[in-house]
């Protein structure tokens, strides 16, 4: 039999076991099946104060990549409830690959704003992090680089560094210009921003930032909670130099307001304990967990009122595009394409 994750042979256990002694009704307590993408650091303390809560067991597979083709692979019998991902694009894949069933849950509506989830419960954001400009703090004037289309502009040519085009933070970020100005005007963006480029899209976030520091470049994108994990790095502490040398500019806050992409969850249609895993969904949107998401990786929490992490905090507050995520996911396959024809890795 080809079930590939360690629980199931538990699971299978305990049935036996169940068995034997006679019993119908399932044989444990309740339990939930959980895949995820995001780190087991910021999860398992999420799960443990689950557990304490309400008695049921989750059983985590951390899947670092693969989700979607793991997923396919296992079809009906996969024995996962619940997925978690990283980011906006990885849910919509899930989706488009029929793979998740919708729920609805007033918990969820309450917890959650309207444009953080799926109209139709397919998937609910936990989190939040803005795609702001990293600029180099004294070679960036403050009105030089206030918007997105700045980054476009010939004032900026050779001054800029990001990672690929086809990552899907860039790939969110180029579908919400879609969403807001149109498919021509996204397009011109793109090849705007190409032309402005130091260098060839390399790297992840921070070693934009890197550059920056070593001045290659003036400015760059990326998602703020690696400004948190920069600035705190005792593990490789040049990257808190990294960090020192660049300021946040959140953009558009005059206009539509800063991208900001999610993390999130969504019930497979797979899944025997929905009933569970909606319950540690709503869970992940509690107070509780919220806080511990803000303070464990330095995002904003999706629930509105929960506290910041300190230095988020010292960040400020800023204007957040509040474009239905949903319609935003929608631009995505729009997006790649754009990025193709301008060859922005090119
Ligand atoms: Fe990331």
């Amino acid at each position: 039999m080809k079930r590939l994750s360690g629980f199931y042979t538990t699971v299978f256990a305990a049935t036996v076991t169940a068995a034997l002694v006679g019993a119908l009704a399932p044989a444990s307590a309740a339990e939930v099946n959980l895949y995820s993408s995001r780190q087991p650091f910021l999860i398992n303390p999420l799960l443990d104060a689950f557990t304490k809560e309400t008695g049921t067991k989750v059983n985590m597979v951390y899947i670092k990549k693969g989700m979607l083709e793991r997923l396919k692979a296992e079809g009906r019998n996969s024995p996962a409830d619940l997925v978690l991902t990283s980011d906006l694009g990885n849910l919509n894949n899930l989706v488009d690959a029929g793979l998740m069933q919708s729920t609805s849950s007033a918990v969820l509506e309450a917890n959650i704003p309207a444009n953080l989830r799926h109209p139709d419960g397919l998937w609910y954001g936990l989190t939040t992090r803005a795609r702001v400009i990293f600029a180099h703090k004294d070679r960036v004037k403050a009105d030089e680089v206030t918007t997105y289309e700045d980054l476009a502009a010939p004032h900026m040519k050779g001054r800029i560094c990001v990672r690929s085009g086809k990552h899907e933070y860039n790939i969110s970020l180029l579908a919400s210009i879609i969403t807001a100005k149109g498919e021509a005007a996204a397009e011109a963006w793109a090849q705007g921003v190409k032309n402005n480029l130091a260098r060839k899209p390399q790297g992840n976030d921070r070693a934009q930032v890197k550059a920056i520091y070593q001045g290659e470049c003036d400015v760059s994108l990326g998602n703020t909670y690696y400004m948190g994990k920069m600035a705190t790095n005792e593990k490789d502490p040049v990257q808190k130099k990294w960090a020192a040398s660049v300021r946040i500019i959140f953009p558009n806050q005059k206009d539509r307001g800063t991208h900001i992409n999610i993390s999130g969850a969504g019930i497979t249609k797979s899944s025997l304990n929905k009933a569970e895993a909606v319950k540690l969904v709503e869970f992940l949107t509690g107070d509780q967990a919220q806080a511990i998401y803000a303070q464990g990786n330095f995002e904003y929490p999706v629930k509105p009122g929960v506290a910041l992490h300190p230095m988020v905090a010292s960040w400020g507050t800023f204007k957040a595009d509040e474009a239905l995520m949903s319609n935003v996911a929608s631009q995505r396959t729009l997006a790649t394409r754009i990025m193709d024809r301008v060859r922005f890795d090119n």
